[in-house]
């Protein structure tokens, strides 16, 4: 009986210590420095952030997605999902604890796929919190279907030349080096004429012309950039993982990438449930309590029943990628929490809003930043329509149709073989009555 809800006591002690950590040391960071955890590290941010940074790996929880070899510790996901639900309640503390997207997906595909050469220029940096790094791949015209990618490199000698529009580059003003995706053969299907190339951002012809803002962000100071790649001149070993191989490492990117975000969006939707419940219990109207009127006790249940159902959800595809340990394997999974994850956001968030009346829509409250955030998890790494598209092929593949007119369940049929082989019984019903 191997089926297990608890953790470990000694781990549990792991996970009370991070989380004293992030609500007292980490949080206030999301304060006086908003939004400027992927600025590299300068004067007085450096001496404030190193010795939490250095705290963090005294007690052995930095880069924990990864392996011993790489520098992490090699918990696994499931164990990382019981710390990064931890860590969603904080913008930096992805970045404290060196396991922020999108560089953990970045540093996992070099890990995978790089030559040495590429790890030791790249990887090792990455790991080691000291630059950022962003995946180049969405286009101007196309995003949810790679196949309508243009942006193209082609040989020049022992060269390669890049031209094109890359959109939605998260982080590539920050970043020191851009995973770019790019055909590098017209003439066949898509999936084998695409390449990536590692390319460091001060490569001549790198030219951001835009960072686009979310909403309530000011023009020009966003992090989604929308670059132009014109003439980038890269030698051959800036290929990663071969010619042809791109979206099978998009592939390995993504999977990791999705149920990361899903682990600290728990944390986030909870950081609102709790919210919700302390003014519910403080505010009181019409001469009771808000958390005694059944609207506000709906809310209340539903959100902890939402976020009860996406936790589970979230721990179980953790714990089949450790034991598969393939992403492929996972996928129907991985699709069907990266489809609920905007929902559950959205929804916890929404309600604690509206239960904190005028004060909840303002900028002294992170209710709506919650609310754009669960719109961004609906579009990132893939809109929701795309993830259920997935997760109902994959579901279709463990079934099969029926030549029959009539459904396999028709009651009819089911009831007259039911009869047939009971019918002894039924005669002696019939017989006593
Ligand atoms: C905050 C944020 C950060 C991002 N960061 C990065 C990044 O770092 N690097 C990067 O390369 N990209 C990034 N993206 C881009 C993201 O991957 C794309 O937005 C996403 O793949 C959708 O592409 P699109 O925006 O071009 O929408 P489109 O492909 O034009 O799709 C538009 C809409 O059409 C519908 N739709 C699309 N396909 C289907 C379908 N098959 N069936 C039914 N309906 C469909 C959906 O409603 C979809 O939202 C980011 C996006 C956001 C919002």
């Amino acid at each position: 009986m191997a089926w297990d809800f608890e953790t470990d006591p000694e781990y549990q002690k792991v996970l009370d210590w991070a989380d004293e950590f992030v609500r007292d040391q980490v949080e206030p960071l999301d304060l006086v420095w908003p939004h400027q955890q992927f600025t590299p590290l300068t004067g007085k941010r450096r001496e404030a952030v190193d010795p939490l940074k250095d705290e963090v790996r005294r007690q052995g929880l930095w880069a924990t997605h990864l392996g011993p070899e790489l520098g992490g510790q090699g918990y696994g996901q499931l164990k990382l999902a019981l710390l990064n639900e931890i860590l969603g309640r904080s913008q930096w503390a992805p970045i404290i604890f060196g396991c922020q997207a999108p560089d953990t997906g970045n540093a996992e595909i070099i890990a995978h796929y790089g030559t040495q050469e590429q790890k030791d220029r790249y990887l090792r940096p990455l790991l080691d919190g000291e630059l950022f790094s962003c995946y180049s791949m969405t286009e101007p015209h196309a995003g949810a279907d790679p196949t309508l990618f243009t942006t193209r490199a082609v040989r020049d000698g022992d060269d390669w030349v890049i031209n094109g529009w890359k959109f939605f580059s998260s982080n590539a003003k920050t970043a020191s080096f851009l995973i770019v995706m790019v055909v590098t053969n017209p003439d066949v299907s898509a999936y084998q004429g695409m390449s990536m190339f590692l390319v460091p951002t001060d490569t001549p012809g790198v030219k951001i012309v835009r960072n686009v803002g979310l909403h309530g962000e000011r023009d020009n100071e966003g992090s989604h950039a929308l670059i132009h790649y014109d003439n980038v001149r890269v030698p051959d070993e800036a290929l990663l993982g071969g010619e042809g191989k791109a979206f099978v490492i998009a592939q390995t990117r993504l999977g990791g990438g999705r149920i990361h975000h899903a682990m600290r969006t728990i944390g986030l939707a909870r950081k609102a449930l709790d919210m919700m419940c302390e003014r519910a219990l403080s505010r009181e109207t019409q001469g009771s309590k808000l958390a005694d009127k059944q609207f506000v006790q709906g809310y209340i249940a539903d959100s902890y029943a939402q976020l009860l159902q996406f936790r589970l959800m979230v721990l179980y595809t953790a714990w089949e990628i450790d034991r598969y340990n393939d992403y492929k394997l996972v996928r129907k999974d991985i699709a069907a929490v990266k489809v609920v994850m905007p929902t559950v956001l959205h929804d916890i968030a929404w309600r604690a809003m509206q239960i904190h009346g005028a004060l909840g829509v303002t900028n002294e409250m992170p209710f709506l930043g919650m609310v754009t955030g669960a719109a961004v998890m609906g579009l990132a790494d893939g809109p929701t329509e795309v993830h259920k598209t997935t997760v109902a092929r994959q579901v279709l593949r463990d079934h099969r149709p029926t030549d029959d007119t009539w459904p396999t369940e028709w009651i009819p049929r089911k009831r007259e073989a039911a009869r047939a082989r009971f019918a002894d019984y039924l005669e002696a019903e019939v017989g006593n009555q």
